[in-house]
């Protein structure tokens, strides 16, 4: 692959952590009394070389070579056993859990930026220390005292991976579809008997065991999603108490999948009990795995709208830096001078305005992601009285995460092929298949579909719209915040009325459901979110710009060029997307209240 620097946007990072978030403040919860800048610095600098120096270089490799089932054994691509190992020694698969358990313990944005580097450097390998991470997560959740003790620490030093066993062929956003069967046989154990399907990291050579979490029914369970149960199910039996390795557990990869991207995680057809003695531990209470798995949900879903993210940021630095490179043509004023200097494409206005789209579009879901995930830490570890109110954020953002984070990731990256022209469409660079592993993340965890059902049937109808007044608030509050900076003036307005076009549309499509008609607002659920989705990023933008605005006026002429550079481009950046981006949500609020039922009519 031809070089081009693998260069995350560590500078953006740290605007985002200390200088809009203020983590450090974070310290006062006594969980993370012991950090600081220094430390943050620090554990980024590390995890930007590491994943420079060793994740990047095997992910075209990765990509090209795959995953391979023989003789019933999936093995990863070359390099990939060589980099789990360093990863593991150096403690990065899990910098955001709770130290007592073997993790980092950072704040929530620290560890997702770590995770957005990763991600960016390698997202098929970045799936591995992921899902184990979520296994983990959900055992220090739900899990009985000994999977905390015996399997967590394993998850997080990398001994063991995990999977999430949901989907089966039958059964895929249908979950309650789930036809996987768990049998007591005494002592919390099941014997487990099913298929799943396009199981990620479902098997392999990375880890000496794998602990699957497995959504199964037991006998006489009602049908549907309450009828589910999780499990616990090893790939090899162990000793609850020691952790010592015993038999293999007749869990079968009958088949791994050939696909367009993330091509180095294995992503696998799974056998329980195939001869009948499949062994799972009954995790929480026969009929609650669904409930258990929701408490996962919101943290897995931030996470696949951070590899939306990382994939799509740092292919617009990737396309940046080619932009900078590339001679072609002449410049504007030059068009009729054959002998005229031949510039970089980067002083073409149409490749300037691909490359602030893609900048404005990565920085805007990267505040969004990272501040959602803030959010959620101190809806979980902040002061007691503000807990409730983080906790109403994250559920209402949360689809929004997922799904508008995933989609504009996957739009930035086929920008970025744009911006390469020819050379992009071929192998030789790595934007191809960046814009193929990015596809993936709009249907897993939940399609994107999926998510907009969630967030105007369950997130902005709950409670009467508790959510959206709160993050209305939200809204007025960073308005509030932008007033006092003249320069904004030009965007305060057309922010105010996207927010009132957002509540106008809301009260609408409620309109509908109240009078019965419930096919409606479902088809415009996708369209809503989308709505939903470019008012967030503007008031985004507008939040950074603010603080951008203020830095520059408390810098002065005492600021270091690139950091003034970087502070005048801000602004710059959410001046171009509310002018040319937000006024998408006029067309979409219009094709929502149009009324047009014709897909539901449509004789297909
Ligand atoms: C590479 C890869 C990795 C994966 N990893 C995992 C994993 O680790 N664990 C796991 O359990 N699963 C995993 N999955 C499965 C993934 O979560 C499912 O593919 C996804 O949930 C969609 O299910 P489906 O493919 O059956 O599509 P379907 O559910 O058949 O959906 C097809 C289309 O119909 C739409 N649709 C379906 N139902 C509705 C509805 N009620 N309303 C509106 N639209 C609807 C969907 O939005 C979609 O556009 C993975 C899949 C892939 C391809």
């Amino acid at each position: 692959m031809t070089g081009i620097a693998f260069d995350p946007d560590l500078r953006d990072m740290r605007f985002v952590i200390y200088e809009q978030l203020d983590v450090e403040s974070m310290s006062r919860i006594p969980l993370y009394a012991d950090f600081n800048r220094e430390l943050y610095d620090m554990v980024l600098d590390e995890a930007a070389r590491f994943a420079r120096e060793t994740l990047y270089p095997i992910n075209g490799k990765g990509d090209r070579a795959g995953c391979k089932l023989e003789g019933g054994k999936v093995t990863t691509p070359p390099g990939y056993r060589e980099a789990w190992q360093a990863f593991r020694e150096s403690g990065w698969v899990s910098p955001g859990t709770p130290q007592e358990y073997g993790g980092q313990g950072l704040p929530a944005p620290v560890a997702l930026a770590v995770g957005e580097i990763f991600s960016a450097a390698a997202t098929a390998f970045a799936m591995y220390p992921g899902l184990a991470r979520a296994a983990a997560d959900l055992l220090i959740h739900a899990g009985d005292g000994w999977m905390r003790s015996t399997v967590v620490h394993r998850l997080i030093s990398g001994e063991w991976g995990g999977t999430m066993c949901l989907t089966e062929p039958q059964a895929g956003s249908a979950v309650g579809d789930n036809r996987t069967q768990a049998r007591p046989i005494g002592e919390g154990k099941y014997l487990i008997e099913g298929t799943k399907m396009f199981i990620s990291a479902g098997d392999h050579d990375l880890t000496d065991n794998i602990v699957h979490l497995v959504l199964a029914r037991t006998p006489d369970a009602p049908p549907g999603i309450k009828g589910l149960s999780l499990f616990l199910v090893p790939k090899f039996r162990f000793d609850p108490e020691s952790g010592a390795l015993g038999e293999p557990n007749d869990v079968v990869c009958s088949g791994i999948e050939h696909k367009m991207g993330i091509n180095g995680n294995a992503t696998c057809v799974l056998n329980f009990g195939d001869t009948g003695d499949c062994q799972g531990w009954l995790i929480g209470e026969e009929g609650q795995g669904i409930q258990i798995m929701f408490h996962m949900m919101n943290e897995a879903r931030i996470g696949v709208g951070l590899q939306g993210l990382a994939v799509g940021g740092i292919a617009y630095r990737f396309a940046l830096a080619y932009a900078r490179d590339r001679i072609q043509g002449t410049r504007i004023e030059d068009l009729k001078d054959a002998l005229a200097p031949r510039v970089a494409i980067i002083e073409h206005p149409d490749v300037r305005r691909m490359l602030l789209w893609m900048k404005a579009h990565a920085e805007g879901i990267r505040s969004l992601l990272y501040t959602t995930a803030m959010y959620h830490d101190l809806s979980l570890n902040g002061p007691e009285a503000e807990r409730e109110g983080y906790k109403q954020l994250v559920e209402l953002l949360t689809p929004i995460c997922k799904a508008h984070s995933s989609d504009v990731g996957f739009e930035i990256t086929e920008q970025a092929v744009q911006v390469f022209g020819g050379y992009g469409y071929c192998g030789e660079y790595p934007v191809e298949q960046y814009l193929r592993d990015s596809k993936i993340f709009s249907i897993y965890e939940g399609t994107n579909g999926i998510q907009a059902l969630d967030l105007l049937g369950r997130k902005v109808a709950m409670g009467g719209g508790i959510l959206l007044m709160r993050y209305m608030q939200e809204i007025n509050e960073i308005l509030e915040a932008a007033r006092a900076r003249p320069s904004l003036a030009g965007e305060i307005g057309d922010v105010e009325k996207a927010r009132d076009l957002l509540g106008a549309t809301t009260f609408q499509l409620a309109g509908f459901g109240a009078a019965g008609d419930r096919a409606y607002p479902v088809l415009q659920a996708t369209p809503y979110l989308n709505l939903f989705g470019t008012v967030v990023l503007a008031v985004e933008l507008l939040k950074q710009a603010t603080v951008a605005d203020r830095a520059l006026e408390a810098g002065g002429a005492s600021l270091a060029d690139a950091d003034a550079r970087f502070y005048r481009d801000k602004v710059r950046t959410a001046r171009f997307y509310v002018k040319t981006v937000l006024p998408r949500a006029r067309s979409l609020a219009k094709q929502i209240e149009s009324g047009d039922r014709s897909p539901i009519e449509a004789e297909f």
